[in-house]
């Protein structure tokens, strides 16, 4: 199986670009970052202290994330069995996320089931420790970032378009929030591995840089 692991803070275009390129290459396109949102859909929607890992490690049997894909490729995200494919988008999940991300149990519970993932497709799995822990040994490992203002501004257009109501300072504190929260912590922080390739695609649009992917795959012979 060939596996492309693309890691990088939030904000980066990992999940446009990535889903992009799984689409051209027929690959499976996995966002594991949904699987956390997922977790902290239950957390809220349960009235369980996010801050609490105790409490979040107690409600872990009661909660099943699974994947499937409907028929364009687009990745649907189940929790306990019901689509919670939209909700998980919403603002506030991201800092539910990315606070149940930091307790290992959490993540021990999503990485077989990301692992099963990749030992049976070909995947472009994206997320923040993919190349580091997850999948060490995938093909090719890129590291995907922009500055925090280059993120904020994509993130407000985003949400602007879904008719969320946002603010670009509030959105720009929150990246730079949950970015040292995922550098910082002590269990796969959201580091390059040794032996990724860093692309900053500040300056890029998302054709420039599935573009940069498609010639280091090339470069590779994986394509
Ligand atoms: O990628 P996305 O912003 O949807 O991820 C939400 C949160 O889940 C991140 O802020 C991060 O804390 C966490 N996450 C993680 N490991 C991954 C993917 C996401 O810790 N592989």
């Amino acid at each position: 199986m060939i596996n492309i692991a693309i890691d990088g803070p939030s904000g980066a275009g990992k999940s446009t670009v990535a889903k992009a390129l799984a689409k051209e290459l027929h690959y499976v396109y996995v966002d594991t970052g949904a699987m956390y949102r997922a977790i902290g859909v239950y957390v809220r929607g349960h009235g369980i202290d996010k801050n609490n890992a105790d409490a979040v490690i107690a409600a872990l049997p009661d909660i099943r994330v699974s994947l499937d894909y409907a028929e364009d490729g687009t990745q649907i995200v189940l929790l306990n069995g019901e689509d919670v494919s939209t909700v998980i988008r919403e603002n506030e999940i991201s800092l539910y996320a990315s606070t149940v991300s930091k307790i290992p149990e959490v993540r021990a519970r999503l990485l077989s089931l990301q692992r099963e993932m990749a030992q049976t497709h070909n995947v472009i799995m994206d997320g923040r420790d993919i190349g580091t822990v997850v999948l060490p040994d995938a093909q090719l490992k890129v590291f995907m970032f922009a500055s925090p203002e280059a993120r904020a501004d994509r993130r407000t257009k985003e949400l602007l378009e879904k008719g969320q109501t946002v603010d670009y300072e509030t959105i720009l504190a929150e990246i730079n929030a949950r970015d040292e929260q995922d550098r910082t912590r002590s269990v796969s922080p959201a580091i390059p591995a040794d032996d990724a390739v860093m692309l900053d695609n500040s300056g890029l649009d998302i054709d420039g840089t599935v573009g940069a992917i498609r010639d280091m795959l090339a470069e590779r012979n994986l394509i």
